[in-house]
């Protein structure tokens, strides 16, 4: 049995921004399950302290930088046995908000002190001296939030083997020298090889440099982030790691309990492949809540989604757009909240087309497995996508991913076109350019398929039969952690 510390700046059900945290509940829950010792450790937000009944302090620490003690309290993960444990330090979370700040005023302006502090209690913890009495062999941590512990601890001996997982590249936690000086870390990590990264101070670097492998969330964004249209100028950095064996691409899994069709209580009518027909009790279901005609033979594609450029909304809003102008057969339904714009866009889209645009500013756990079961097709013309989430749901839910050929989604979806559409292991639809255009046309062919209903039907089958469970994924991981600790 190996002892996991998994180290993420958010934990479903607990607090939730996006993909990482589906991670950080699902990846520990199957190494549990797989007999490994995994605890988690996140920071004491206010919802987590709120919403977590059993909490109980099980260690006081002092950490270098910060003058007050910090408890470490510890709960149980919930739906499962996994430990948590939750770095107390109110002044910097328990505040009203989101993990990084608030929609309304953007992140919050000590994010670089919170999240060093974080990074600080993980390192003791990996070291044991936070009077735990338990010292990790794995210390795996989760964007940028987390990558200052790998570099803490990098010189000590008897330290965990670390690994530091890339979710998305994106969001690097960026500041200044002044910064960097304030938060009291050792100077030495102040170079081009260190935390530096042309005048700044990178936390996502820390990680990168400094822990024994770096993965990320698909094969092909492994791939991807070390070119220079992804690797936002860590792609040499990113390609040495590549070149020393120490870069690998995990494809996430699904928490496939959450997210089943067959049991799933949010929707109206359960099914499963055996009883594919009921779906469309489910598309009529959200039909009628959006207040669109309940129609069969209407193509109803749905979405859900942060509504930011890297998701390609722009491209969703013009191609569904045309396509509503020239009277296709389709409606829209939109579940999301993000940039003004694209949430202004969206509403006048649904102004436009009242009786085909449904649309759900906000965020819904709910109305997002409604649309998955109600859907025909899923849309996500992601300009760039780590993994993807809702694509392997959708894949579970028979709703057919329409994407666009990059990162998770190039790794997970199969064209319903040519050879593949024929020998019938096409999943979804893809398409290449992260233009309108291309999306548009790639909606017209799932426009035109959709009146097959046979090969529809088989194109469904095929994508609920694929299985993008945790076992395979967590199998992969344990296959790293062995090799580390066998180095
Ligand atoms: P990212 O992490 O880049 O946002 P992912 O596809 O990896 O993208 O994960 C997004 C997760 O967040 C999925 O579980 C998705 O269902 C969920 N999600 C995103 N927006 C919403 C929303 N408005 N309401 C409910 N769930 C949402």
């Amino acid at each position: 049995m190996r002892k996991i510390l998994f180290a993420s700046s958010e934990v479903h059900p607990l607090i939730k921004t996006g993909g990482l945290a589906d991670v950080s509940a699902s990846l520990p829950i199957a190494l549990a399950q797989q007999d490994q010792d995994v605890r988690i450790i996140l920071p004491a937000y206010r919802q987590c302290l709120e919403a977590l009944d059993k909490i109980e302090t099980v260690a006081t620490i002092k950490l270098d930088g910060f003058h007050a003690p910090i408890e470490i309290l510890q709960s149980t993960l919930p739906n499962s046995e996994v430990p948590i444990w939750l770095v107390n330090s109110p002044e910097h979370f328990d505040r009203e908000g989101g993990p990084y700040g608030t929609t309304e005023a953007g992140d919050w302006e000590d994010n670089a002190a919170r999240f060093t502090l974080f990074s600080r209690a993980i390192a003791a913890v990996a070291m044991d001296q936070s009077g735990l009495d338990w010292q990790p062999d794995i210390l795996h941590c989760n964007d940028w939030q987390t990558g200052l512990a790998p570099a803490l601890i990098a010189n000590e001996s008897d330290r965990p083997a670390t690994v530091f997982t890339i979710h998305n590249l994106a969001y690097q936690g960026l500041y200044s020298q002044d910064v960097f000086e304030a938060l009291d870390l050792p100077p030495s990590l102040w170079h081009s090889e260190g935390v530096e990264f042309y005048d700044l101070m990178s936390f996502m670097k820390g990680g990168l440099i400094y822990a024994d492998h770096v993965t990320t969330v698909s094969p092909t964004y492994a791939d991807e982030i070390c070119t220079y249209e992804f690797g936002y100028g860590l792609e040499g950095l990113l390609s040495h790691r590549a070149d020393q064996g120490r870069l690998t691409g995990i494809l996430n899994g699904i928490d496939t309990d959450e997210w089943d069709p067959e049991r799933d209580s949010y929707i109206d009518k359960n099914y499963s492949i055996k009883t594919i027909r009921h779906k469309s009790a489910n598309k009529e279901a959200l039909q009628k809540l959006f207040s669109l005609p309940e129609k069969e033979g209407v193509l109803l594609m749905g979405t859900i989604s942060r509504l930011v450029s890297q998701k390609g909304v722009d491209l969703t809003l013009d191609a569904v757009g045309k396509l509503l102008d020239a009277g296709e057969n389709i409606q829209l339904i939109c579940l999301g909240s993000g940039e003004a714009s694209y949430e202004q866009d969206l509403r006048v889209l649904r102004a436009q087309h009242p009786d085909k645009v449904g649309l759900h500013i906000g965020y819904s756990e709910e109305l997002s497995h409604q649309i998955e079961a109600g859907s025909d097709v899923f849309l996500m013309p992601s300009r760039f996508e780590p993994c993807g989430l809702n694509q392997l749901y959708s894949l579970r839910y028979g709703t057919l991913p329409v994407v666009r050929n990059t990162g998770g989604l190039a790794d997970s979806v199969v064209d319903a076109a040519g050879a593949n559409l024929k020998n019938g292991f096409s999943t979804g639809f893809k398409f290449e350019a992260a233009t309108a255009e291309e999306l548009e046309e790639t909606l017209l062919r799932a426009i035109g398929l959709f009146k097959h209903p046979r090969i529809w039907r088989k194109v469904m089958v095929t994508a609920m039969e694929q299985d993008y469970s945790w076992e395979k994924s967590s199998k992969a991981y344990q296959v790293l952690y062995d090799n580390l600790l066998n180095n």
